[in-house]
């Protein structure tokens, strides 16, 4: 297995457990191959944690290029075609069975690559579906970084029943990446004692990087829109994560203007298309831009006068609160799921009730009308975010989980010790 995954230059002293002969062996799995929230998050895990890492990807894309460049050993488990991406997370039984002859072919590809690692890491519900199946052939640990909230809102019946089941039946820890994730796999009849709460951690030093001389060039090249107080939206453009929301919300501020930065990852182009036809309306006119998706968040998060989150179901974690926040911006985030572990309302940034128009509108204006509350805001959103979300404590913690599965999965297999504790007995 090549070996890649260390990183010199990120927690050098500290690291117990140097890449070695005897360091564990991770194949990392993900469904998707566009950057999300996931795949963000993946991409630094597999870079940073210090053991023999491998990608699993079910298809080919920006993904693979990225993990590449960061020299981490990437397989595409279905190069031909557009694989399990039918199979929707409220996917009903009968297109499920549909796709089965793919998942045996792809489950049977990523057997073999586990049955050369010591645990297969699941990024996403599916891979962690054909994580179990692939992990349990292979007989490996598997562990499942679940990074949505398992509810209705967001999955089909099936889907739950069937990502409930898989995780109980084969995980040995089921990472959450909030405490409501958390909840939602237990009150979907997920196993409590499998969870591990890991919150997103993010790297402040992009956002550090960008001087006051550097947000202010940023900034002019968001002209015109600058006739005033200008939001920052950030996400992936889909019904839930309720950007249009957004729109109606400043149609009736006239001096407010709005970027929108990311794009429809998902295939969600009815959605892109009713949200760029809306501000062609002459409430809105002039004042609101798309910049689809960028790299460069940080610059854009510092060039705006503050950061609006408006999921109108749970965020699971909710990355962009935590960038916003160390960007030294308010935040203005829609108040269920993980935001309620990240904000302290009127503290380090303000919340409303998730889909509440009149409340978005009403916090907006706020921010608009008080610098200083902006000013405090940000500051103590930044000392936040820095404090709780770092991450090098992410890598930490999951640097954790891994080697305590690595060490029982040894304990299990090791003739020796084996041995030794039946002599004990
Ligand atoms: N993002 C990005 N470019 C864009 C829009 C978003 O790099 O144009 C990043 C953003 O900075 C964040 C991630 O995408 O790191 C979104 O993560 P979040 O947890 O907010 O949402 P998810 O995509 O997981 O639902």
């Amino acid at each position: 297995m090549t070996e890649t995954g260390f990183n010199a230059e990120v927690l050098p002293m500290e690291v117990a457990v140097a890449p070695g002969t005897d360091t564990p062996r991770i194949l990392f799995v993900n469904q998707a191959s566009v950057l999300g929230g996931a795949e963000l998050s993946l991409l630094d895990i597999a870079r940073l944690l210090p053991f023999h890492n491998r990608v699993a990807l079910f298809r080919g894309g920006v993904l693979f290029e990225r993990l590449t460049q960061a020299g981490v050993a990437v397989d595409i488990l279905d190069p031909t075609g557009d694989g399990l991406s039918r199979v929707r997370k409220n996917s009903g039984l009968w297109n499920v069975l549909g796709s089965l002859a793919l998942l045996v072919r792809i489950t049977w590809r990523l057997q073999l690559l586990a049955g050369n690692a010591d645990i297969t890491y699941a990024n996403s519900q599916k891979a962690m579906v054909v994580g179990a199946l692939a992990s349990a052939l292979a007989r490996r640990p598997l562990i499942w970084h679940m990074r949505d909230i398992l509810s209705a809102d967001h999955f089909s019946p099936t889907m739950r029943r069937v990502a409930v089941m898989m995780a109980n039946a084969r995980a040995a820890t089921v990472i959450a990446n909030s405490h409501a994730t958390a909840e939602a796999f237990v009150a979907a009849g997920g196993r409590r004692k499998l969870v591990r709460v890991i919150h997103n951690g993010i790297d402040s030093k992009p956002f550090d990087a960008i001087t006051t001389q550097m947000a202010t060039l940023a900034r002019t090249e968001l002209m015109p829109l600058d006739n005033g107080f200008l939001i920052g939206v950030f996400g992936r453009l889909t019904p839930w994560k309720g950007q249009h929301l957004v729109l109606e919300a400043i149609s009736t501020l006239p001096g407010v203007s709005a970027v929108f930065i990311g794009d429809a990852l998902f295939g969600e182009m009815e959605y892109k298309h009713t949200l760029h036809k809306r501000v062609e309306c002459e409430d809105l006119r002039g004042r609101v831009r798309f910049l689809g998706f960028r790299d460069d968040v940080p610059r854009l998060m510092r060039a705006v006068d503050a950061i609006v989150h408006s999921s109108v179901n749970p965020e699971p974690f909710g990355r962009v609160i935590i960038e916003g926040m160390l960007a030294r911006r308010p935040v203005v985030a829609s108040a269920a799921g993980g935001v309620l572990e990240i904000i302290e309302d009127g503290e380090t940034g303000l919340i409303y009730p998730p889909g509440d128009c009149a409340a978005l509108r009403a916090q907006i204006e706020r921010l608009q009308n008080d610098p200083a509350l902006c000013e405090r805001l940000g500051a103590a959103g930044y000392n936040k975010a820095q404090a709780c979300f770092s991450r090098t404590a992410m890598i930490y913690s999951i640097r954790q989980v891994v080697m305590d599965t690595y060490l029982r999965k040894q304990h299990r297999t090791d003739p020796k010790i084996n041995n030794k504790d039946a002599a004990e007995n």
